[in-house]
């Protein structure tokens, strides 16, 4: 039975964790905090390239559409799309529970830090460094500042107040000169995740105050704020994901949409694939997980681009016929997702050179 460790209880620690489990190995998990405590997230789940399916705990529901506004604002029919909305402390704790159960140990208020992985490195065949951005083993092995300089920057409350009119559908926004978006994704009819990020590693912008004006403007007025966060979407992977034993797998990996900033699901198929590259051939792991992500990346990469050079109202243009240039049918058929259909897509839509991209892009 090989020794793993497992740093951090969020998805990709946990789903680690259970995998693991289920292969036979000695588990032991380290969380900082308490499970389910202190997560920065919207709580929506977008299963893009479709491998995963329902998760089993915490769903509150599919989500019926998207709501897009740019100038105008758009219903997508989302009934094609993997994507639920959670409440991620229920399913990460159920998802604890179900680790214990299959003889894992879980060890709560346990932080790792990078002096302490010195010596765990040696006590342990392998380590999973699950630990979101920036991750324990990059403060070990300095490369930090990567994340930050990599990474979407986002603030976000959760409100209490009347989203029935949403009707279990999550709006998104675009906003002018603004490479980022706002969201706003009902939990219930009373209580949501509010909030902005900005995709432009380079912009230092004033979020909390572009917050409040779009509170402002969707008539939020009275509503209650039941809580407030900030976090960062790491969103490009480090050069390198295996450290001497240490694997890098969720955040810590980089893995977040370049596109949107979601990450439960990469957060998850990463550490599927460190376990299954521990069972068999880790110093492939690298390799097997960029495989694993290229193509939905790429797609993702590319509609950056894309919203890159383009202003607010041919964004709207765009999103109307987001149907006729075949977006939709990508994302809700993940399986197309290939080396000439993005090229079709880019000849359609990449008409003029990109100004400003960065390389991280
Ligand atoms: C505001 C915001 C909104 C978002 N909304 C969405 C969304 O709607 N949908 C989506 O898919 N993604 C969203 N994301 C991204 C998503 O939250 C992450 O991609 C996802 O949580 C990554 O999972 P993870 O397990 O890798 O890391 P995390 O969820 O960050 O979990 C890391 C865990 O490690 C623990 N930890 C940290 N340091 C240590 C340490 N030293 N020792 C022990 N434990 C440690 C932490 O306490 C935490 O529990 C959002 C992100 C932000 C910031």
């Amino acid at each position: 039975m090989a020794k793993l460790l497992i740093i951090g209880g969020g998805p990709a620690g946990l789903y680690a964790a259970s995998e693991a489990a289920k292969l036979g190995f000695d588990v032991t998990l380290c969380e900082k905090g308490n499970i389910g405590e202190n997560i920065r997230c919207a709580e929506g789940f977008f299963d893009t390239l479709k491998l995963l399916g329902k998760p089993d705990f915490g769903v509150l529901y599919k989500v019926k559409n998207l709501i897009i506004k740019v100038k105008s604002t758009y219903k997508v029919n989302a009934d094609q799309l993997n994507l639920w909305m959670l409440d991620r402390a229920t399913w990460q704790k159920k998802l604890a529970d179900q680790v214990k159960n299959l003889g894992a140990r879980i060890w709560e208020n346990s932080p790792i830090n990078p002096k302490d992985l010195v010596k765990l490195k040696r006590e342990y065949d392998f380590i999973i460094d699950a630990s979101g951005a920036p991750s324990v083993t990059s403060r070990l092995y300095g490369f930090a500042k990567f994340y930050k300089q990599n990474s979407g920057k986002t603030v976000q409350y959760t409100m209490e107040g009347d989203f029935s009119h949403l009707d279990y559908s999550l709006k998104v926004g675009l906003l002018p000169d603004f490479w980022g978006y706002y969201w706003i994704f009902p939990k219930t009819e009373r209580i949501a995740n509010v909030g902005i990020g900005n995709f432009d590693p380079q912009e230092n912008d004033r979020l909390w105050d572009r917050l409040d004006k779009v509170i402002s403007d969707e008539n939020f007025k009275g509503y209650k704020i039941l809580n407030k966060i900030g976090g960062i979407c790491p969103t490009a992977i480090p050069d390198k994901l295996v450290f001497d034993n240490i694997l890098l797998a969720g955040d810590a990996a980089g893995l977040t949409s370049p596109l949107h900033g979601g990450g439960i699901d990469m957060a998850i198929l990463s550490a599927k694939e460190a376990v299954k590259s521990i069972a068999s051939d880790w110093a492939n792991y690298d390799k097997n997980l960029k495989g694993l992500f290229d193509k939905k990346l790429k797609f993702e990469r590319l509609l950056v681009k894309i919203w890159r050079e383009r202003n607010l109202e041919e964004m709207d243009k765009l999103i109307a016929n987001l149907s006729k240039y075949g977006i939709y049918l990508l994302l809700a058929n993940p399986k197309l997702i290939n080396g000439i259909s993005l090229q079709i897509l880019e000849k359609a839509l990449l008409k003029r050179k990109p100004v400003g991209i960065k390389k991280v892009l």
